[in-house]
């Protein structure tokens, strides 16, 4: 036996590498890109992670549980969540966070400023900055200190066979060609999904297949392709995570903190189309669907000031993408969008902050009334992830078509099903890290006690 385990992705895939050395087994993580630091979808999050219950929670006086997370769960999706996978990942959810700050060494903290669509209690964890990048160096500075674990790339996870001894064998590529064959208890696929694949996008997620796609190149489904070949069964594979405010200058994330802290957003003429705070994720598509396929984000020196605590915010400022006026007529002139349509949805909104009148598409959630200098954003729709994947028990353990674990198979993020029913509309904000993360880190525990 080579090692006990080998990790086939250095994104959320590697606290399941950290978790496994912990408990005193020896790990091998082969990755694709040589580039992986800056390119994989983990490295370009916005470093969001929900813990239900944690103690950075308690410490800010906020009341939350497990129990309360998988409500919002339910409801986000409809009930249509896979209630193993969902169920672990609320359990796990604080333990996840706080093992991070003191297994891994990262300076996790409360984003206890923001509110997301669907979530009853501000849970999520992140780091000074808000951006992947810190995440994911964090994750293989700790990853590379530890002797117990070798980091190979680029290596490319292209088959995953039954050695002699009944264990794992995992067969990796080298960009020169030559392959070899490494024999392990165990293989965790945690490659992401199929966002990279335009012909998987169009067969499952026909919805959001003309858009722009803002993820990591090499989510090329190589999870599924590896577990179809071993009658891996799978789930949800018109799951995804969309986002309605990419900005059009910059391609950089908009925050969408400027929506839940007041923002709108409109289309090329200045007109609201849906209640923006039902989430980010499913307004891709809508925004899709409006003429020229583009739109707006409309909010003030307010909501800019609170969003700078986050590095893609700050870099779409910086890139000069942020128009300003001091009355709704300039912004308009500025934008191309239509005065009197543009004042028209801002004072309507403001009346709703107000509580003096309801909104035609049921938002009742208005931070506060924009008021002037306003800015505006275009925003462009994307596809950031897929979201289904293979189908894994509460252990991260791939099952086969019968329910059955695979032995010595585990999946983990984008590989994996995930926690978001079908659709776009099924997710809500920490739904990619936390199966990323802590998929991997419930296999790494399985392992130890098989
Ligand atoms: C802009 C943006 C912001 C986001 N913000 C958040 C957020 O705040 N919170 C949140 O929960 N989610 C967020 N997400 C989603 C989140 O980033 C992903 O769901 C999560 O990072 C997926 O982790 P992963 O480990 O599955 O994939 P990745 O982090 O992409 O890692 C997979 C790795 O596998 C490698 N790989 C692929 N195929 C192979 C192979 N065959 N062999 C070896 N290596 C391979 C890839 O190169 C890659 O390094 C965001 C996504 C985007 C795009």
């Amino acid at each position: 036996m080579d090692v006990d385990l080998v990790v086939a992705g250095a994104g959320g895939g590697l606290a399941g590498a950290l978790r496994t050395a912990q408990l005193g087994m020896d790990v091998l993580v082969v990755e694709a890109d040589e580039h992986h630091l800056r390119g994989n979808n983990t490295s370009m999050s916005t470093a969001m992670i929900p813990g239900a219950g944690s103690r950075f929670q308690r410490a800010a006086g906020i009341d939350d549980s497990p129990e309360g997370f998988l409500d919002d769960i339910a409801a986000k999706t409809g009930g249509q969540a896979d209630p193993r996978v969902a169920t672990a990942l609320a359990t796990v959810s604080a333990e996840l966070v706080e093992w991070l700050a003191d297994h891994v060494g990262m300076p996790i903290e409360l984003a206890g400023d923001v509110d997301y669509p669907g979530h009853s209690a501000r849970r999520m964890h992140t780091l000074p900055g808000r951006h992947g990048s810190v995440l994911l160096q964090c994750l293989t500075d700790a990853v590379r200190a530890h002797d117990r674990i070798d980091l190979l790339a680029p290596a490319r996870l292209v088959g995953v066979g039954t050695a002699r001894t009944g264990s794992r064998s995992a067969v990796v590529r080298y960009p020169d060609g030559r392959s070899e064959e490494i024999s392990a208890r165990a293989v965790l696929l945690a490659t992401n999904g199929f966002g990279a694949d335009p012909e998987l996008v169009r067969t499952h997620l026909p919805e959001i297949a003309g858009v722009d796609y803002h993820g990591s190149e090499h989510s090329r489904g190589d999870a599924l392709r590896i577990g179809a070949s071993l009658g891996a069964a799978t789930g949800c594979l018109d799951a995804y995570q969309g986002h309605a405010a990419v900005s059009a200058a910059a391609r950089t994330l908009v925050t969408w903190t400027t929506v839940m802290q007041g923002g709108l957003v409109v289309d090329g003429e200045g007109r609201r189309f849906g209640d923006e705070t039902l989430g980010y994720s499913e307004f891709a598509a809508l925004l899709a669907a409006q003429p020229g396929g583009y739109g707006w984000i409309v909010l003030d020196e307010r909501i800019n000031d609170l969003c700078l605590s986050f590095t893609d915010f700050r870099d779409v400022v910086d890139s000069g993408a942020v128009r300003t006026a001091d009355t709704l007529g300039e912004l308009a002139e500025r934008t191309g969008m239509s005065a009197p349509i543009l004042a028209a949805e801002v004072a309507a909104m403001a009346a709703v902050a107000r509580g003096d009148a309801s909104d035609p598409h049921g938002r009742t959630h208005v931070a506060a009334p924009l008021a002037p200098p306003y800015q505006a954003i275009e925003v462009v729709p994307a596809l950031f992830h897929t979201q289904g994947g293979l189908l894994v028990d509460e252990h991260g353990q791939v099952l086969d078509t019968a329910g059955a674990p695979l032995g010595g198979l585990y999946a983990s993020g984008g590989a994996a099903v995930g926690m978001s029913g079908h659709g776009a509309a099924g997710y809500l904000a920490g739904n990619g890290l936390l199966p990323a993360l802590g998929l991997a880190y419930l296999a790494a525990d399985h392992l130890a006690a098989a």
